[in-house]
């Protein structure tokens, strides 16, 4: 049996492509990373705001996160973590309200205490059901309806979907409000009821520095400024990686990190069937701005809005978690807007936003002046999660394709949880042990061992029979 070390190109240097890249070289496999950007991190990156360089969107880690703190750990920099209780704000009805425990809640006006009760009862509710993979075949909106009520899903639930989901609420399944409670729920029992958070001092700059120079001793061979063009079968089993700029490298395997419709448009040979299902899975995006100012806005790590003349879908003080020191003695604030890939919202210039955000928070906020504003930066990312709309697992695009050696793992294989980074190392852990590990082996074994395998956690396996038997 050959035990020559197989080569692996893998496309996009985000969490993921980087969690893989490490466990590929260190099972003994030659691995050049391909990033379409001049650094390492994807969406976990980070940027420069005025003299600042901090995250390009808010980030923060769990006690209950341990992908995330074993990873800091190995790169030497869990000592380097804050952990601090954070408050939770609501701004409803032209009002901000502090709702960080259980006294304030019951103090919350907008609902009746019923409706309290009940909002209560369905978060309580969802928090004990271990597996929510059954609330996929329901849609968010029914579920929320039958357990909170009419009054508190129009006055609370409707606005929060809406902020999150725009319009594509009404096709998206129960499973997304129980994932997102079920991680909420995680971080308060791990920390003594608590809602603690944590951050590493730096932000994710000093994460993506430790890791890059980890693959490098490693071994990897790290391709920046590198957009991938195409991926298709090359001769001798082995795959070709075609750049944007004409350059193009041939490897054993290839594994595709980046959204499914665009692993869907850089493989033409994938078969129609499996094209549809990568072009099916549905996006949500985002544009987030970044504003640096002198004072503080209020005490809120997050502010949920429900009130729909909000350009932007919530207010995250990162300095009500963040040391101010650490971003110059100034804070730093992220308006978040999700939307769909196609909204025209991306076309806005910064200028645009800057002047719509900054007069909505001079609304809402009756000490904050546009003049408090350092620097404020817009970043737009079509493709940020798969939408988990109803039965989406049974929909899943496959892991392994049809095109012998090329893979496709991404987030939208995150199916029992929201989009994190330790969702994301888990599943690189998964996607690995399960699927990509064997394939470091001889051919022989590795096709024995796919012959009649029990379908993978991940159904990646189950996926690839389905579509190859069509
Ligand atoms: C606003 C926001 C807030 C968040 N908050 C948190 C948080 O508080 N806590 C938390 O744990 N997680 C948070 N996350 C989620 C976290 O950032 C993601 O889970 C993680 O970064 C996803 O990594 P990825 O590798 O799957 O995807 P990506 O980071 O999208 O990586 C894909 C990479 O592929 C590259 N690429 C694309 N096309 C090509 C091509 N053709 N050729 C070469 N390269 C290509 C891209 O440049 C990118 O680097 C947040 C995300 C966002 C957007």
């Amino acid at each position: 049996m050959s035990t020559q070390p197989k080569t692996w190109g893998i496309v996009g240097g985000g969490v993921l492509g980087i969690s893989l890249a490490l466990r590929l070289a260190r099972a003994g496999q030659k691995v050049t990373l391909i990033e379409s950007a001049d650094h390492l991190g994807g969406l976990a990156d980070a940027w420069r705001l005025g003299d600042l360089t901090w995250d390009r969107h808010y980030h923060v880690t769990l006690l209950s996160d341990m992908w995330t703190r074993g990873l800091l750990r190995e790169l030497d920099l869990e000592d380097q973590m804050e952990w601090v209780e954070t408050k939770t704000g609501f701004f409803t009805d032209g009002k901000l309200y502090s709702l960080s425990n259980s006294l304030e809640f019951l103090k919350f006006p907008p609902l009746s205490l019923l409706g309290k009760l009940r909002l209560g009862g369905t978060i309580f509710y969802a928090s004990k059901i271990g597996n929510g993979r059954r609330l996929e075949e329901i849609s968010v909106e029914s579920w929320l309806r039958r357990w909170s009520g009419k009054r508190a899903f129009e006055k609370l639930w409707l606005p929060l979907l809406r902020s999150k989901l725009g319009n594509s609420y009404t096709k998206t399944s129960a499973l997304f409000i129980w994932a997102t409670i079920a991680r909420m729920y995680a971080a308060r029992r791990s920390g003594l009821k608590k809602e603690m958070f944590g951050y590493v001092r730096g932000g994710y700059a000093p994460v993506m520095q430790r890791f890059t120079e980890l693959l490098q001793r490693e071994g990897v061979e790290i391709l920046l400024n590198q957009s991938v063009r195409q991926v298709r079968a090359g001769a001798w089993r082995t795959s070709v990686v075609e750049m944007k700029d004409g350059n193009s490298r041939t490897f054993d395997n290839v594994v595709l990190t980046v959204p499914s419709p665009v692993i869907s448009r850089l493989c033409p040979d994938l078969e129609i069937d499996e094209k549809k299902l990568f072009d099916g899975v549905e996006y949500q995006g985002i544009v987030c701005a970044s504003v640096l100012m002198k004072k503080p806005l209020d005490r809120f790590y997050v502010t949920n809005i429900t009130d729909s003349w909000v350009p932007f879908t919530g207010v995250i003080e990162m300095t009500a978690l963040v040391d101010p020191k650490e971003v110059g003695g100034n804070h730093l604030v992220y308006l978040p807007k999700y939307i769909a890939p196609n909204d025209p919202m991306f076309e806005r210039s910064d200028d645009e936003v800057r002047e719509q955000f900054v007069s909505a928070l001079e609304r809402m906020y009756p000490n904050f002046r546009r003049d408090d504003v350092l620097a404020f930066q817009v970043s737009r990312v079509r493709q940020v999660f798969a939408l988990p709309t109803i039965n989406y697992s049974k929909r899943l695009p496959p892991m392994v394709t049809s095109i012998p050696g090329v893979f496709a793992v991404n987030s939208a294989h995150i199916t029992d949880g929201t989009l994190n980074v330790n969702e994301t190392i888990r599943l690189a852990d998964e996607a690995f042990n399960t699927i990509l590990l064997r394939r470091t082996k001889d051919d022989r074994s590795y096709e024995a061992s796919t012959q009649g395998a029990a379908p993978s956690t991940l159904g990646a396996e189950a996926n690839r029979v389905e579509v190859a038997q069509r």
